[in-house]
């Protein structure tokens, strides 16, 4: 498609926009009185307006029936973690009863890592990415040790090549082989959070089972933004979180992701509890533990009903749009942003280089963007007219224009703010 950098043009985009009517069933906050253009939705997404009736009702529960909810809630609360077996499957790629929901993210990495990291004396190694998203690596080395080994000795980070921003897919390969038969496990983003990139996940999982190692994905900026088919895929792991892409509010719960090939599996260890436990027996009190078939069989606690009501409310919007849908307008969206940002840096003389790869395959919605010769006055020029942007230093801007609810429109003004900003600090 031939874009222009014209008001006309995003507008004739918006009224071809299957997805518009979901723009005014968000809650968007507001700079001096007018609708802000939100490009933080990577980081914490909108809240989704149908939300507040999923908790409502939660909270008229409690007041109702206190105890009697755990049965007799219109969605009891009990097993209301299983609602999210259905929906979430299909945005992750997997079979309902290889997904669920519990705690947080880094603390489902943890308890992925129990099952999953086991090192022996000759099988011990660990390949991640460098610049890992610093919970990762924090969750990383404080496994490592618990095992009593030296993080030093253990994990081994891929790195970028010299003057490059992205990861290539053939060096991690290349160091999942050199690595060989000391490798115990593959963990990676999906998708980097700094620089939008879109690992090959398929071929990443097979090279790493090619030689002995499980393999496990953080996808925190994947899930609700990309493609996803961790079942076909074969990935042994995965855990996002839901409050980035998904909508689902500060600190919401987590989704995780275990290969149906593990359900039965007796050797792997788990931390367990009671919501683990077989649930047609959880409340017979048993002395022993026997976990419950699939991916409920790693819960420990009862989930927070609360946490999970706005997270229900999204997967099934989610559900109701289809990935298919979503995926179609992210492109053409996150396509007009970049010609947007090409426009805008030929009109100012300015160079703006997008780090994020240019290969729609190798990218969601997130345009990570070099603003070179500007300093933070810009993103404090940006943030007073309205335009929620994230900065990192040195320059960099990550820009991620949600399907869900961003116009063409707001791409077309946040050019020209953008150029006035240039212009003006
Ligand atoms: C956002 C994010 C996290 C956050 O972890 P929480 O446990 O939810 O606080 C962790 N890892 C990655 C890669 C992220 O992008």
């Amino acid at each position: 498609m031939n874009f222009q950098n014209t008001r006309a043009f995003a507008q004739s985009l918006d009224a071809q926009d299957e997805l518009k009517k979901y723009q005014t069933e968000f809650e968007f906050p507001q700079v001096n009185g007018k609708k802000t253009i939100y490009f933080t939705g990577n980081s914490l997404g909108l809240l989704p307006k149908s939300a507040k009736k999923y908790i409502d009702d939660v909270m008229n529960d409690w007041a109702n029936l206190a105890v009697e909810g755990h049965f007799y809630a219109e969605k009891p609360w009990w097993d209301y973690h299983e609602r999210f077996s259905a929906p979430l499957s299909k945005i992750v790629g997997a079979k309902p009863s290889e997904v669920s929901v519990m705690n947080t993210l880094t603390v489902n990495l943890h308890m992925m890592m129990v099952s999953f990291y086991n090192p022996t004396s000759t099988r011990f190694k660990i390949i991640c990415e460098e610049k890992a998203f610093p919970s990762d690596q924090y969750m990383l080395q404080t496994q490592v040790k618990f095992h009593g080994l030296d993080p030093k000795d253990v994990i081994v980070e891929v790195k970028r090549r010299e003057g490059e921003h992205n990861l290539r897919n053939e060096d991690i390969i290349a160091k999942i082989n050199e690595v060989g038969s000391e490798l115990a496990l593959v963990l990676i983003g999906g998708i980097n959070y700094y620089t939008g990139q879109v690992l090959d996940m398929e071929a990443i999982t097979k090279a790493g089972h090619a030689v002995g190692a499980f393999v496990g994905w953080d996808l925190a900026h994947a899930a609700g933004n990309i493609e996803l088919k961790l079942h076909d895929w074969n990935a042994d792991f995965a855990c996002w979180c839901s409050y980035k892409y998904m909508n689902a509010g500060p600190g919401s719960v987590s989704g995780y992701f275990v290969h149906e090939k593990h359900h039965n599996n007796k050797e792997l260890h788990r931390f367990g509890g009671w919501y683990g436990h077989n649930k047609e027996r959880r409340f017979l009190m048993e002395p022993e533990f026997t976990p419950n078939e699939g991916a409920l069989g790693w819960q420990s606690s009862c989930t927070g009903v609360l946490a999970m009501a706005p997270y229900l409310a999204s997967v099934e919007m989610f559900n109701e749009i289809g990935m298919d849908a979503l995926i179609k307008k992210r492109n053409l969206i996150t396509s007009y942003l970049e010609f947007i940002i090409e426009e805008t840096a030929k009109e100012t003389g300015t160079n703006l280089e997008v780090i994020t790869p240019k290969n729609q395959s190798e990218r969601g919605s997130q345009l990570s963007v070099i603003l070179h010769g500007e300093g933070k006055e810009l993103f404090h020029y940006l943030m007073k007219e309205g335009v929620i942007v994230d900065w990192r230093e040195p320059a960099v801007i990550r820009l991620a224009p949600v399907p869900l609810y961003t116009s063409f429109e707001e791409m077309y003004e946040f050019g020209q703010i953008l150029k006035k900003g240039i212009q003006t600090t």
